[in-house]
């Protein structure tokens, strides 16, 4: 086994460049100058960031090269939420000196191709000395608009209806990292008037509803249509925690979560999206309404907490 420390830097960053292959423009678009150059447009730049780190976002039952894909799907994910496009990424690591080499290799084939299938190109990126045992990715991915709108977080009125895509919970056994960004399904969402809101899903429904909830509103869900994934009822199994609450809680499930106007002619928006998106399940969970009361049936959502982090 061969170490990072034992290469240096240099040579590092020239395998890297190596490993990297066409997904590393040429200088000044790509590594090699004081900054990469990225050329201009028209459209709403977006910028997110997210890290993976050892013991927090993956274990040694992981793959490297999933670990390397997980680093950018991540941050897709975010650029998804928006309705956009990736563009272009930036990458910091901070390794123990005694990281070995062939898993660094196989961390960035994962996230090259990772990059090559959504035609992002890593430009630029540093390596810091972190400290034993330590292995820290950073990637910060530049996307862009791709309609006239970017979809935030805020609008939600009360009345509107609240939506998730795929199937939640149990991440664990292997969702966290073998996702597919919603990437195509963002800028769909992104092209419809129904659409008032989107997050992605990323700490569990039960905590990252707030984000979506203006002030003097509460989310109100129907237990029956949360979409509790097969992963989730297995793992409820062997916890002591229900199918539900791991769907609601778990957190990694990098699905979409949609503000849909209560105006919206929802029976067509969601025969839109079956016809464009057959096999990805989309659900009505539940409804915005004023007021701190909980409607009769509704689920107690205070009951449940999401992933917290720093804990
Ligand atoms: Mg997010």
């Amino acid at each position: 086994m061969q170490s990072v420390a034992a290469y240096g830097e240099l040579r590092l960053i020239t395998e890297i460049k190596r490993w990297l292959g066409n997904v590393s423009p040429k200088t000044p678009f790509g590594i090699g100058d004081d900054c990469a150059v990225i050329p201009p447009t028209k459209r709403h730049q977006l910028v997110t960031t997210d890290p993976v780190i050892y013991g927090q976002h993956f274990d040694d039952t992981v793959r490297p090269q999933d670990v390397g894909a997980k680093l950018l799907k991540r941050n897709l994910s975010d650029i998804a939420a928006m309705g956009g496009r990736p563009v272009a990424a930036v990458i910091s690591l901070a390794l123990a000196p005694e990281t070995d080499i062939a898993w660094l290799k196989k961390f960035y084939l994962g996230l090259a191709a990772t990059a090559r299938a959504h035609h992002v190109r890593i430009v630029g990126g540093d390596i810091t000395q972190g400290p034993a045992g330590f292995i820290g990715a950073f990637l910060t991915l530049h996307g862009e608009s791709t309609g006239k709108r970017v979809i935030t977080r805020t609008g939600a009125s009360a009345g509107d209806h609240i939506y998730v895509t795929g199937n939640l919970g149990g991440s664990l056994a292997g969702h966290h990292y073998n996702f597919a960004p919603r990437l195509a399904e963002g800028r769909w969402l992104a092209g419809r008037s129904e659409v008032r809101a989107m997050m992605d899903v990323s700490d569990g429904i039960a905590k990252d509803l707030d984000s979506l909830t203006t002030r003097g509103l509460k989310a109100s869900l129907n237990a029956a249509t949360i979409p509790v994934s097969r992963a989730a009822q297995l793992l409820a199994k062997k916890t002591q925690r229900t199918a539900l609450e791991h769907a609601l809680c778990d957190g990694e499930d990098f699905e979409l979560l949609i503000v849909v106007r209560q105006r919206a002619d929802i029976s067509r928006f969601e025969r839109a999206w079956k016809k464009r998106f057959p096999r990805v399940p989309l659900s009505r969970i539940g409804h915005f309404v004023s007021g701190k009361k909980l409607l009769t049936g509704a689920l107690n959502l205070s009951a449940y907490r999401g992933y917290e982090h720093l804990r």
